[in-house]
Protein backbone atom coordinates (compact mmCIF):
# COMPACT_ATOMS: atom_id res chain seq x y z
CA UNK A 1 0.00 0.00 0.00
CA UNK A 2 1.43 3.55 -1.05
CA UNK A 3 2.01 6.07 1.87
CA UNK A 4 -0.09 9.45 2.00
CA UNK A 5 1.15 12.00 4.02
CA UNK A 6 -1.28 14.89 4.50
CA UNK A 7 0.94 18.01 5.97
CA UNK A 8 -2.55 20.50 7.13
CA UNK A 9 -6.02 19.63 7.66
CA UNK A 10 -8.33 22.11 5.88
CA UNK A 11 -10.87 21.82 3.22
CA UNK A 12 -8.18 20.92 0.84
CA UNK A 13 -6.26 18.50 2.67
CA UNK A 14 -9.01 16.98 4.27
CA UNK A 15 -10.36 16.46 0.71
CA UNK A 16 -7.22 15.14 -0.33
CA UNK A 17 -7.15 12.67 2.50
CA UNK A 18 -11.15 10.91 1.74
CA UNK A 19 -9.72 10.52 -2.07
CA UNK A 20 -6.31 9.26 -0.96
CA UNK A 21 -8.50 6.81 1.17
CA UNK A 22 -10.95 6.01 -1.81
CA UNK A 23 -8.31 5.16 -4.21
CA UNK A 24 -6.42 2.74 -1.76
CA UNK A 25 -3.21 4.55 -0.04
CA UNK A 26 -2.75 4.25 3.67
CA UNK A 27 -3.41 8.00 4.96
CA UNK A 28 -1.92 10.08 7.45
CA UNK A 29 -3.14 13.79 8.20
CA UNK A 30 -0.40 15.66 10.28
CA UNK A 31 -1.48 19.42 11.12
CA UNK A 32 0.62 21.77 13.23
CA UNK A 33 -1.79 23.89 14.21
CA UNK A 34 -5.66 22.84 15.56
CA UNK A 35 -7.58 21.52 13.48
CA UNK A 36 -11.14 22.65 13.19
CA UNK A 37 -13.57 20.19 14.62
CA UNK A 38 -16.00 20.07 11.54
CA UNK A 39 -12.41 18.33 10.11
CA UNK A 40 -11.65 16.43 12.60
CA UNK A 41 -14.85 14.61 12.80
CA UNK A 42 -14.61 14.24 8.90
CA UNK A 43 -11.02 12.61 9.48
CA UNK A 44 -12.78 10.33 12.47
CA UNK A 45 -15.46 9.02 10.39
CA UNK A 46 -13.50 8.32 7.51
CA UNK A 47 -11.14 6.27 10.01
CA UNK A 48 -8.38 8.72 8.78
CA UNK A 49 -5.39 8.45 10.93
CA UNK A 50 -4.59 12.36 12.30
CA UNK A 51 -2.61 14.40 14.31
CA UNK A 52 -2.92 17.77 15.53
CA UNK A 53 -0.42 20.31 17.14
CA UNK A 54 3.05 18.29 16.11
CA UNK A 55 4.38 16.72 13.27
CA UNK A 56 5.49 13.70 14.04
CA UNK A 57 8.60 12.79 11.81
CA UNK A 58 8.62 8.90 12.45
CA UNK A 59 5.16 8.76 10.50
CA UNK A 60 5.71 11.61 7.70
CA UNK A 61 9.17 10.87 6.37
CA UNK A 62 8.36 7.47 5.27
CA UNK A 63 5.53 8.54 2.65
CA UNK A 64 5.88 7.59 -0.57
CA UNK A 65 4.10 10.95 -1.69
CA UNK A 66 2.96 14.01 0.63
CA UNK A 67 0.68 16.90 -0.09
CA UNK A 68 1.08 19.93 1.31
CA UNK A 69 -1.63 22.30 2.17
CA UNK A 70 -1.11 25.48 -0.24
CA UNK A 71 -0.80 27.35 3.22
CA UNK A 72 2.58 25.77 4.05
CA UNK A 73 5.65 27.54 2.73
CA UNK A 74 8.16 25.12 1.60
CA UNK A 75 10.70 26.81 3.81
CA UNK A 76 9.22 24.94 7.29
CA UNK A 77 11.65 22.20 8.66
CA UNK A 78 9.59 19.22 8.11
CA UNK A 79 9.17 20.36 4.02
CA UNK A 80 12.81 20.57 4.16
CA UNK A 81 13.55 17.27 5.52
CA UNK A 82 10.83 15.59 2.95
CA UNK A 83 12.76 17.80 0.55
CA UNK A 84 16.60 16.14 1.53
CA UNK A 85 14.90 12.88 1.43
CA UNK A 86 13.71 13.21 -1.66
CA UNK A 87 10.71 12.45 -0.96
CA UNK A 88 7.68 14.21 -3.46
CA UNK A 89 5.77 17.28 -2.08
CA UNK A 90 2.82 17.93 -4.29
CA UNK A 91 -0.64 19.74 -4.19
CA UNK A 92 -3.89 18.70 -3.42
CA UNK A 93 -4.69 20.22 -7.30
CA UNK A 94 -1.47 17.65 -8.75
CA UNK A 95 -3.11 15.00 -6.32
CA UNK A 96 -6.02 14.91 -7.42
CA UNK A 97 -6.34 15.79 -11.03
CA UNK A 98 -4.82 12.19 -11.59
CA UNK A 99 -8.37 10.45 -10.59
CA UNK A 100 -10.07 12.61 -13.25
CA UNK A 101 -11.09 12.42 -16.70
CA UNK A 102 -13.00 15.48 -16.54
CA UNK A 103 -11.98 18.45 -19.03
CA UNK A 104 -9.91 20.86 -16.72
CA UNK A 105 -10.41 24.76 -16.60
CA UNK A 106 -7.33 25.99 -15.26
CA UNK A 107 -7.79 29.86 -13.68
CA UNK A 108 -5.29 31.63 -12.13
CA UNK A 109 -3.97 35.76 -11.99
CA UNK A 110 -3.46 37.93 -8.96
CA UNK A 111 -6.66 39.44 -9.51
CA UNK A 112 -10.25 38.35 -10.56
CA UNK A 113 -9.81 34.46 -10.83
CA UNK A 114 -12.85 34.15 -8.29
CA UNK A 115 -15.07 36.08 -10.59
CA UNK A 116 -13.85 34.49 -13.48
CA UNK A 117 -13.86 30.84 -12.52
CA UNK A 118 -17.55 31.63 -10.91
CA UNK A 119 -18.57 33.36 -14.18
CA UNK A 120 -17.24 30.42 -16.42
CA UNK A 121 -19.18 28.11 -14.47
CA UNK A 122 -22.27 30.14 -14.55
CA UNK A 123 -21.94 30.20 -18.64
CA UNK A 124 -20.96 26.24 -18.80
CA UNK A 125 -23.63 25.07 -16.91
CA UNK A 126 -26.82 27.45 -17.62
CA UNK A 127 -25.77 25.49 -21.21
CA UNK A 128 -26.29 22.39 -19.55
CA UNK A 129 -23.22 21.12 -19.13
CA UNK A 130 -22.20 18.98 -16.23
CA UNK A 131 -19.50 21.55 -14.85
CA UNK A 132 -18.09 22.12 -11.45
CA UNK A 133 -15.99 24.37 -9.59
CA UNK A 134 -13.34 23.94 -7.16
CA UNK A 135 -9.80 25.22 -6.50
CA UNK A 136 -9.69 27.58 -4.01
CA UNK A 137 -13.88 28.12 -3.88
CA UNK A 138 -16.07 26.13 -1.83
CA UNK A 139 -15.70 22.43 -1.50
CA UNK A 140 -11.95 21.28 -2.42
CA UNK A 141 -11.23 20.01 -5.80
CA UNK A 142 -10.13 16.50 -4.24
CA UNK A 143 -13.16 16.11 -2.18
CA UNK A 144 -15.79 16.44 -5.60
CA UNK A 145 -13.06 14.14 -7.34
CA UNK A 146 -13.91 11.79 -4.70
CA UNK A 147 -17.96 12.21 -4.89
CA UNK A 148 -18.14 12.39 -8.71
CA UNK A 149 -16.46 12.76 -11.65
CA UNK A 150 -18.62 15.53 -14.03
CA UNK A 151 -17.38 15.94 -17.10
CA UNK A 152 -15.77 19.98 -16.63
CA UNK A 153 -14.02 21.82 -13.39
CA UNK A 154 -13.03 24.85 -13.77
CA UNK A 155 -11.01 25.34 -10.98
CA UNK A 156 -9.61 28.01 -9.05
CA UNK A 157 -5.98 27.92 -8.53
CA UNK A 158 -2.87 30.05 -6.93
CA UNK A 159 0.36 30.02 -7.26
CA UNK A 160 0.83 28.00 -4.17
CA UNK A 161 -1.32 25.14 -5.66
CA UNK A 162 0.79 26.10 -9.41
CA UNK A 163 4.07 25.68 -6.99
CA UNK A 164 2.90 21.90 -6.34
CA UNK A 165 2.34 20.78 -9.87
CA UNK A 166 3.78 17.83 -11.76
CA UNK A 167 1.91 16.72 -14.55
CA UNK A 168 -1.65 18.74 -13.91
CA UNK A 169 -2.51 19.76 -17.07
CA UNK A 170 -5.77 22.19 -17.55
CA UNK A 171 -6.96 21.64 -20.88
CA UNK A 172 -8.09 25.70 -20.84
CA UNK A 173 -5.56 27.86 -18.83
CA UNK A 174 -6.29 31.42 -18.13
CA UNK A 175 -4.51 34.04 -16.57
CA UNK A 176 -5.87 37.10 -15.80
CA UNK A 177 -3.68 39.13 -14.87
CA UNK A 178 0.10 39.58 -12.81
CA UNK A 179 0.81 42.24 -10.29
CA UNK A 180 2.94 41.52 -7.32
CA UNK A 181 1.28 39.85 -4.39
CA UNK A 182 2.43 37.05 -1.81
CA UNK A 183 6.49 38.23 -2.77
CA UNK A 184 6.97 37.03 1.00
CA UNK A 185 6.73 33.39 -0.22
CA UNK A 186 9.20 33.95 -3.71
CA UNK A 187 12.19 35.29 -2.07
CA UNK A 188 10.70 38.94 -2.45
CA UNK A 189 11.25 38.37 -6.36
CA UNK A 190 8.57 39.19 -8.56
CA UNK A 191 10.18 36.97 -10.96
CA UNK A 192 9.80 33.96 -8.95
CA UNK A 193 6.27 34.76 -8.93
CA UNK A 194 5.68 34.71 -12.31
CA UNK A 195 7.23 31.72 -13.17
CA UNK A 196 4.79 30.59 -10.36
CA UNK A 197 1.64 31.67 -12.23
CA UNK A 198 3.20 30.77 -15.51
CA UNK A 199 3.06 26.72 -14.70
CA UNK A 200 -0.40 26.77 -15.10
CA UNK A 201 1.13 26.17 -18.70
CA UNK A 202 3.90 23.60 -17.89
CA UNK A 203 2.17 20.29 -19.03
CA UNK A 204 0.80 22.41 -22.51
CA UNK A 205 1.03 21.22 -26.07
CA UNK A 206 -0.38 22.81 -29.07
CA UNK A 207 -3.61 21.57 -28.46
CA UNK A 208 -4.36 23.35 -25.57
CA UNK A 209 -4.45 27.31 -24.89
CA UNK A 210 -3.95 29.91 -22.77
CA UNK A 211 -6.55 32.65 -22.63
CA UNK A 212 -4.19 35.35 -21.20
CA UNK A 213 -5.05 39.53 -20.86
CA UNK A 214 -2.64 41.14 -23.50
CA UNK A 215 -2.54 44.38 -21.95
CA UNK A 216 -0.72 43.32 -18.67
CA UNK A 217 2.91 44.21 -19.64
CA UNK A 218 4.22 41.18 -17.43
CA UNK A 219 2.26 38.21 -18.94
CA UNK A 220 3.39 39.72 -22.87
CA UNK A 221 6.68 40.29 -21.40
CA UNK A 222 7.10 36.77 -20.73
CA UNK A 223 4.97 34.92 -23.24
CA UNK A 224 7.74 36.83 -25.59
CA UNK A 225 10.65 35.96 -24.31
CA UNK A 226 10.00 32.04 -23.23
CA UNK A 227 8.52 29.52 -25.67
CA UNK A 228 5.14 28.75 -24.53
CA UNK A 229 3.69 25.47 -26.54
CA UNK A 230 -0.21 26.45 -25.78
CA UNK A 231 -2.69 27.97 -28.56
CA UNK A 232 -2.64 31.72 -27.21
CA UNK A 233 -5.63 33.39 -27.45
CA UNK A 234 -5.17 37.02 -26.38
CA UNK A 235 -8.23 39.36 -24.64
CA UNK A 236 -7.56 43.33 -24.92
CA UNK A 237 -9.58 46.72 -23.73
CA UNK A 238 -6.52 48.02 -25.73
CA UNK A 239 -6.49 46.83 -28.68
CA UNK A 240 -8.36 45.49 -31.70
CA UNK A 241 -7.03 41.85 -32.52
CA UNK A 242 -7.56 39.45 -35.74
CA UNK A 243 -7.57 36.64 -32.79
CA UNK A 244 -9.04 36.93 -29.41
CA UNK A 245 -11.55 39.31 -27.59
CA UNK A 246 -11.52 42.09 -27.58
CA UNK A 247 -13.67 46.27 -27.38
CA UNK A 248 -14.92 47.77 -30.18
CA UNK A 249 -17.73 51.09 -29.62
CA UNK A 250 -18.91 49.31 -26.60
CA UNK A 251 -18.98 45.77 -27.89
CA UNK A 252 -17.26 43.10 -27.15
CA UNK A 253 -16.45 41.02 -29.80
CA UNK A 254 -14.86 37.01 -29.45
CA UNK A 255 -13.23 36.11 -32.78
CA UNK A 256 -11.89 32.26 -32.45
CA UNK A 257 -11.17 30.23 -35.83
CA UNK A 258 -14.16 30.93 -38.11
CA UNK A 259 -16.80 31.99 -35.07
CA UNK A 260 -17.55 35.05 -33.84
CA UNK A 261 -20.12 36.76 -31.41
CA UNK A 262 -20.39 40.17 -29.93
CA UNK A 263 -21.95 41.50 -26.86
CA UNK A 264 -22.92 44.85 -26.01
CA UNK A 265 -20.88 45.92 -22.41
CA UNK A 266 -23.76 48.02 -21.08
CA UNK A 267 -25.51 44.84 -20.52
CA UNK A 268 -22.72 43.09 -18.54
CA UNK A 269 -24.31 42.66 -14.80
CA UNK A 270 -21.19 43.50 -13.33
CA UNK A 271 -19.50 46.87 -13.68
CA UNK A 272 -15.67 48.00 -14.25
CA UNK A 273 -13.23 47.92 -16.67
CA UNK A 274 -11.99 45.08 -14.81
CA UNK A 275 -14.62 42.81 -15.02
CA UNK A 276 -15.28 43.45 -19.11
CA UNK A 277 -11.62 41.61 -18.89
CA UNK A 278 -13.28 39.34 -16.55
CA UNK A 279 -16.12 38.47 -19.04
CA UNK A 280 -13.88 38.66 -21.87
CA UNK A 281 -11.89 35.70 -20.24
CA UNK A 282 -14.94 33.59 -19.38
CA UNK A 283 -16.69 34.13 -22.69
CA UNK A 284 -13.54 33.26 -24.80
CA UNK A 285 -13.75 29.75 -22.72
CA UNK A 286 -17.30 29.26 -23.49
CA UNK A 287 -16.79 29.72 -27.06
CA UNK A 288 -14.28 27.15 -27.18
CA UNK A 289 -16.56 24.89 -25.66
CA UNK A 290 -19.30 25.93 -28.09
CA UNK A 291 -21.77 27.58 -25.58
CA UNK A 292 -24.52 28.85 -27.80
CA UNK A 293 -24.18 32.59 -28.17
CA UNK A 294 -27.82 33.15 -26.54
CA UNK A 295 -26.65 31.65 -23.52
CA UNK A 296 -23.47 33.38 -23.40
CA UNK A 297 -25.19 36.90 -23.52
CA UNK A 298 -27.87 35.74 -20.91
CA UNK A 299 -25.83 34.60 -18.56
CA UNK A 300 -23.32 37.50 -18.61
CA UNK A 301 -26.75 39.71 -18.05
CA UNK A 302 -27.66 37.83 -15.20
CA UNK A 303 -24.37 37.10 -13.21
CA UNK A 304 -24.77 37.75 -9.55
CA UNK A 305 -20.82 38.52 -9.18
CA UNK A 306 -19.41 37.00 -5.94
CA UNK A 307 -19.94 38.81 -2.40
CA UNK A 308 -17.33 41.03 -1.35
CA UNK A 309 -16.13 41.76 -4.85
CA UNK A 310 -17.80 45.51 -5.39
CA UNK A 311 -21.10 44.22 -4.13
CA UNK A 312 -23.62 46.50 -4.22
CA UNK A 313 -25.08 46.53 -0.53
CA UNK A 314 -27.70 48.87 0.17
CA UNK A 315 -28.61 52.51 -1.23
CA UNK A 316 -29.53 54.94 1.28
CA UNK A 317 -30.47 58.35 1.29
CA UNK A 318 -29.44 58.18 -2.21
CA UNK A 319 -26.14 56.82 -1.41
CA UNK A 320 -24.77 53.91 -2.53
CA UNK A 321 -23.01 51.64 -0.18
CA UNK A 322 -20.09 49.37 -1.72
CA UNK A 323 -17.92 46.51 0.07
CA UNK A 324 -14.91 45.41 -1.89
CA UNK A 325 -13.08 43.74 0.87
CA UNK A 326 -11.59 41.65 -0.81
CA UNK A 327 -9.20 44.43 -2.35
CA UNK A 328 -6.48 42.90 -0.31
CA UNK A 329 -3.85 44.93 -3.12
CA UNK A 330 -3.50 47.88 -4.69
CA UNK A 331 -4.31 46.64 -7.85
CA UNK A 332 -7.61 45.91 -7.03
CA UNK A 333 -8.31 48.96 -5.70
CA UNK A 334 -7.17 50.51 -8.49
CA UNK A 335 -10.34 48.87 -10.68
CA UNK A 336 -12.29 49.60 -7.82
CA UNK A 337 -11.72 53.35 -8.15
CA UNK A 338 -11.74 53.32 -11.47
CA UNK A 339 -15.21 52.32 -12.14
CA UNK A 340 -16.82 54.78 -9.07
CA UNK A 341 -18.97 57.18 -11.57
CA UNK A 342 -19.63 59.29 -8.48
CA UNK A 343 -17.73 61.34 -5.94
CA UNK A 344 -16.83 58.74 -3.11
CA UNK A 345 -16.19 58.04 0.85
CA UNK A 346 -13.26 55.97 0.80
CA UNK A 347 -12.72 52.87 3.56
CA UNK A 348 -9.08 52.09 3.30
CA UNK A 349 -6.38 50.51 4.93
CA UNK A 350 -5.58 47.57 6.84
CA UNK A 351 -2.10 45.45 7.06
CA UNK A 352 0.24 46.99 4.24
CA UNK A 353 2.13 44.61 2.55
CA UNK A 354 4.53 46.65 1.46
CA UNK A 355 2.09 49.19 -0.84
CA UNK A 356 3.15 51.52 -3.53
CA UNK A 357 -0.14 53.85 -3.58
CA UNK A 358 1.01 56.07 -6.48
CA UNK A 359 -1.38 54.19 -9.43
CA UNK A 360 -4.18 55.38 -7.39
CA UNK A 361 -3.21 58.99 -7.02
CA UNK A 362 -5.20 60.27 -10.50
CA UNK A 363 -7.94 58.49 -8.79
CA UNK A 364 -7.97 59.93 -5.61
CA UNK A 365 -7.54 63.44 -7.04
CA UNK A 366 -10.60 62.88 -9.38
CA UNK A 367 -13.14 60.85 -7.33
CA UNK A 368 -12.38 61.03 -3.44
CA UNK A 369 -13.75 63.32 -1.15
CA UNK A 370 -13.56 61.53 2.06
CA UNK A 371 -10.84 59.24 3.43
CA UNK A 372 -11.35 56.61 6.36
CA UNK A 373 -8.44 54.50 7.73
CA UNK A 374 -9.57 51.75 9.43
CA UNK A 375 -6.26 49.55 10.18
CA UNK A 376 -4.00 49.84 13.11
CA UNK A 377 -1.55 51.69 11.75
CA UNK A 378 -2.18 54.28 9.30
CA UNK A 379 0.58 56.44 9.38
CA UNK A 380 1.39 55.37 5.17
CA UNK A 381 -1.91 56.19 4.27
CA UNK A 382 -2.18 59.44 5.74
CA UNK A 383 1.70 60.57 4.19
CA UNK A 384 0.45 59.23 0.59
CA UNK A 385 -3.14 60.87 0.62
CA UNK A 386 -3.79 63.88 3.07
CA UNK A 387 -2.81 66.59 0.73
CA UNK A 388 -5.44 65.19 -1.87
CA UNK A 389 -8.60 64.88 0.44
CA UNK A 390 -10.18 67.53 2.37
CA UNK A 391 -11.06 65.06 4.96
CA UNK A 392 -9.26 62.00 6.04
CA UNK A 393 -9.90 60.34 9.15
CA UNK A 394 -8.85 57.40 11.19
CA UNK A 395 -10.50 54.36 13.27
CA UNK A 396 -9.98 50.87 14.07
CA UNK A 397 -13.71 50.13 14.58
CA UNK A 398 -15.40 49.33 11.17
CA UNK A 399 -19.28 51.12 12.93
CA UNK A 400 -17.47 53.96 13.37
CA UNK A 401 -16.05 54.15 10.07
CA UNK A 402 -19.36 53.38 8.84
CA UNK A 403 -21.12 56.14 10.71
CA UNK A 404 -18.40 58.27 9.69
CA UNK A 405 -19.00 57.71 5.86
CA UNK A 406 -22.78 57.94 6.74
CA UNK A 407 -22.01 61.48 7.99
CA UNK A 408 -19.76 62.95 5.06
CA UNK A 409 -21.73 61.86 2.44
CA UNK A 410 -24.12 63.30 0.51
CA UNK A 411 -26.78 62.03 -2.08
CA UNK A 412 -25.75 60.48 -5.30
CA UNK A 413 -22.08 59.52 -3.38
CA UNK A 414 -20.42 56.30 -3.29
CA UNK A 415 -19.12 55.18 -0.34
CA UNK A 416 -16.50 52.43 -1.12
CA UNK A 417 -15.14 49.75 1.47
CA UNK A 418 -11.75 48.85 -0.75
CA UNK A 419 -8.91 48.27 1.64
CA UNK A 420 -5.77 48.28 -0.76
CA UNK A 421 -4.89 45.80 2.39
CA UNK A 422 -5.55 42.78 3.95
CA UNK A 423 -7.44 42.01 6.98
CA UNK A 424 -5.55 40.55 9.73
CA UNK A 425 -4.82 43.81 11.91
CA UNK A 426 -8.03 43.95 12.74
CA UNK A 427 -10.86 41.19 11.49
CA UNK A 428 -10.34 37.49 11.33
CA UNK A 429 -10.14 37.67 7.20
CA UNK A 430 -11.57 39.66 4.33
CA UNK A 431 -15.14 37.83 4.58
CA UNK A 432 -15.07 39.32 8.46
CA UNK A 433 -14.37 42.48 7.19
CA UNK A 434 -16.85 42.00 4.26
CA UNK A 435 -19.73 41.24 6.64
CA UNK A 436 -19.18 43.87 9.68
CA UNK A 437 -19.29 46.42 6.50
CA UNK A 438 -22.73 45.46 5.70
CA UNK A 439 -23.98 44.70 9.12
CA UNK A 440 -22.69 48.48 9.99
CA UNK A 441 -24.08 49.72 6.76
CA UNK A 442 -27.89 47.90 7.59
CA UNK A 443 -27.72 49.27 11.07
CA UNK A 444 -27.77 52.64 9.79
P1 LIG B 1 -9.06 36.69 -6.69
O1 LIG B 1 -9.81 35.43 -6.51
O2 LIG B 1 -7.98 36.57 -7.72
O3 LIG B 1 -8.60 37.34 -5.44
P2 LIG B 1 -11.56 38.15 -7.05
O4 LIG B 1 -12.44 37.86 -8.20
O5 LIG B 1 -11.91 37.61 -5.72
O6 LIG B 1 -10.08 37.72 -7.41
O7 LIG B 1 -11.38 39.73 -6.94
C1 LIG B 1 -10.45 40.28 -5.98
C2 LIG B 1 -10.48 41.78 -6.04
O8 LIG B 1 -9.96 42.23 -7.30
C3 LIG B 1 -11.87 42.43 -5.94
O9 LIG B 1 -11.71 43.64 -5.23
C4 LIG B 1 -12.28 42.66 -7.38
O10 LIG B 1 -13.17 43.74 -7.51
C5 LIG B 1 -10.93 42.95 -8.04
N1 LIG B 1 -10.85 42.40 -9.41
C6 LIG B 1 -11.67 41.48 -9.99
N2 LIG B 1 -11.26 41.21 -11.24
C7 LIG B 1 -10.15 41.94 -11.46
C8 LIG B 1 -9.26 42.10 -12.57
N3 LIG B 1 -9.45 41.42 -13.72
N4 LIG B 1 -8.24 42.94 -12.43
C9 LIG B 1 -8.04 43.63 -11.29
N5 LIG B 1 -8.84 43.56 -10.21
C10 LIG B 1 -9.87 42.71 -10.29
Amino acid sequence: MRRLVILGAGESGVGTAILGKLKGFEVFVSDKGEIKEKYKNVLIHNEIEWEELQHSEEKILNADVVMKSPGIPDRVAIVEKLQAKRIDVISEIEFASQFTDAMLIGITGSNGKTTTTMLTHHLLKNDGLKVRMAGNIGDSFAKQVAEDNTEHFVLELSSFQLDGIRSFKPHIAVITNITPDHLDRYDYKFENYIKSKFRIVLNHKSTDYLIYDADDEVITSYINSHSIPSTLIPFSIKQKLDYGAYLDDKHIIIKIDNSQITMPTKNLALEGKHNIKNAMAASTVAQLLNIRKHTIRESLENFQGAEHRLEHVLRINKVQYINDSKATNVNATYYALESMESPTVWIVGGEDKGNDYTQLFPFVNEKVKAIICLGVDNKKLFKNFASMVDIIIETQFMSEAVKIAYKVAEAGDNVLLSPACASFDLFENYEDRGRQFKDAVRKL
